[in-house]
């Protein structure tokens, strides 16, 4: 994983409840506000302890926060099983954009977690493998931060129907912000047209969602979105919003 500056990885000085409370004001003064308030009410009051991540299906979060806060982490979690147009995509948002951008990797290798686990553990487990390449390399990543962004919407699954603007992160104890979480996916695509953002090319490939390539696959026009995600198991989350 890159390292992040050595001064932001002191141990948290602000009491887990303060944030609590903070988020109790703010979630009501800024239930209603568009997407750039809330981003400068967050880069106000966290400044560097502050991040967001991307899953670089599209640079739309990126370019709205960096605009706000140029140089600000953004953090990406590499699992090893990428599309070659995913990290192409993330190549060249580092490049477009004014941010730091970190990439977030599992302690295991995918050769060293086959070696250890078997081979395809996505096909046998899939939410060991989900914890192992995504959910504890981010947690791990998360500990010097105060707030992180996420770019989760209402209208992606229904576990994501009541996610608030501001809210609470019970797991990770961390303030945890969804600036565009009332969008709707015509709402991103005005943005992403109006603002020439940068988009995964696997969207014009049948991937309207995009994860990593053992569990991703394409889906017909006018299907669930994300029905290609884990298609044929139960499984509809990573786990990294639950
Ligand atoms: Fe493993 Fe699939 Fe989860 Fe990626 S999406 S971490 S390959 S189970």
């Amino acid at each position: 994983m890159t390292t992040v500056d050595a001064d932001i990885r002191s141990p948290r000085h602000r009491d887990p409840l303060d944030l609590r409370h903070l988020v109790e004001s703010a979630g009501r003064f800024l239930h209603d506000a568009p997407a750039p308030e809330i981003i400068r009410w967050a880069a106000a009051t966290f400044g560097d302890r502050l991040c967001l991540t991307s899953s670089m299906s599209d640079a739309l979060l990126i370019h709205l926060v960096s605009r706000v806060k140029p140089g600000i982490d953004v953090l990406f979690i590499d699992t090893g099983y990428h599309f070659p147009e995913t990290l192409g995509t993330r190549d060249a948002v580092r490049h477009v954009h004014d941010i730091n951008l970190i990439d977030v990797t599992p302690t295991r290798t995918v050769a060293e977690q086959d070696h250890d686990l078997g081979p395809r553990l996505f096909g046998r487990n899939p939410d060991l493998c989900c914890h192992l390449r995504k959910v504890e390399p981010l947690n791990q990543a998360l500990r010097p931060y105060l707030a992180w962004i996420s770019g989760i919407r209402h209208d992606e699954t229904t576990t994501r129907t009541t996610v608030k603007p501001v809210e609470w992160d019970p797991k990770r104890q961390m303030v945890k912000i969804n600036p565009i979480a009332r969008w709707t996916q015509d709402d991103a695509d005005t943005y992403m047209t109006d603002h020439a953002i940068l988009l995964n090319p696997l969207h014009h490939d049948g991937y309207p969602s995009i994860g990593c390539a053992p569990c991703t696959r394409r889906v017909a026009p006018g299907h669930d979105p994300r029905s290609g995600r884990w298609a044929g198991t139960a499984k509809t989350e990573c786990g990294l919003h639950q």
